[in-house]
């Protein structure tokens, strides 16, 4: 049951949805570096947040979101790409009230004019970038307040973590075509939907099944359960990419870097990947040889 995403539908009616659970590869991400336990639920809620958010998206391509502090916490990001691949990755200053805390609003309290930016980026075509603002103590009530405000779409998401485990539920009314598809949907369904996925507790979402949680939910309704996809860790870095952030500093800067650190090490904060460029490879970059 772990790392997993489950569409689902209900027969009949202009409505989808999504679970989504995470527990080796939270595990990955979170093991590589120290964080306080504040930040790691975080973390879990940002990553099955991206996973719900990347089932939306009709493209090839990736979905991130980014947290962005002025304070002792500076940012943090969660990515899912069309594979179903996912990272994460954050920055703050040690907080006691990080280690101590058992949920993800003592962070996002505790930030200094914070922004959430939810950034798509197709493989072919242009970026999109929406800010959303984190005036809400939890994420997922920023995140329907984006939908709501936005995008228009109504839209309910429940997000829970632990350390371990992370878990996230994604439910959309979707747009009616025609009139009479309008009339055949009765207009308690939104509101009887949206009341029962209220009832969804943090325990329940990250550690029953998929299938158990919609059972639970909308044992009322017709589900309908497409096959399930697999999540995994996966990180987009490459020496490719390394070469092209080092040309961006240009020429000067990386023989002013070869002068203390020679070969050049790069060291990928996501999957603690290690790429090396000598002094040769380095400045062959800008079509230059060694003196
Ligand atoms: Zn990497």
């Amino acid at each position: 049951m772990s790392d997993i995403r489950q569409r689902f539908y209900i027969e009949d009616c202009p409505v989808r949805g999504e679970v989504v659970h995470l527990e080796a590869t939270l595990q990955t991400i979170l093991a590589q570096r120290d964080y306080a336990q504040a930040v790691q639920i975080l973390l879990g809620e940002m990553l099955s947040a991206t996973a719900l958010l990347a089932s939306t998206l009709k493209i090839k391509g990736r979905i991130s979101l980014q947290i962005q502090a002025s304070g002792t916490f500076k940012w943090a990001m969660a990515e899912c790409n069309h594979l179903g691949e996912v990272r994460a990755l954050a920055d703050y200053e040690e907080d006691p009230r990080f280690q101590a805390a058992t949920d993800s609003s003592t962070v996002l309290k505790s930030l200094t004019n914070p922004i959430l930016f939810i950034n798509i980026e197709p493989e072919f075509g242009e970026r999109y970038q929406g800010i959303v603002p984190l005036d809400q103590t939890t994420l997922a009530g920023c995140l329907m307040q984006y939908y709501d405000l936005s995008a228009q779409i109504p839209t309910r998401i429940v997000l829970a973590s632990t350390a371990q485990r992370s878990g996230g539920l994604l439910i959309q009314l979707l747009p009616r075509i025609s009139e009479e598809e309008q009339q055949r949907i009765d207009e308690d369904l939104w509101p009887r939907l949206t009341m029962l996925t209220e009832t969804l507790k943090a325990d329940e979402l990250t550690e029953l099944a998929a299938n158990e949680i919609l059972y639970r939910l909308y044992n009322e309704e017709d589900v309908r359960l497409p096959e399930i996809e697999q999540l995994k860790f996966g990180c987009t870095c490459s020496k490719d990419r390394c070469a092209n952030a080092l040309q961006q500093i240009g020429v000067e800067a990386v023989r002013e870097t070869l002068e203390h650190q020679n070969p050049i090490t790069m060291d990928c904060q996501f999957c603690n990947t290690q790429y090396q460029f000598t002094a040769e490879e380095a400045l062959g970059l800008f079509g230059e040889h060694l003196s």
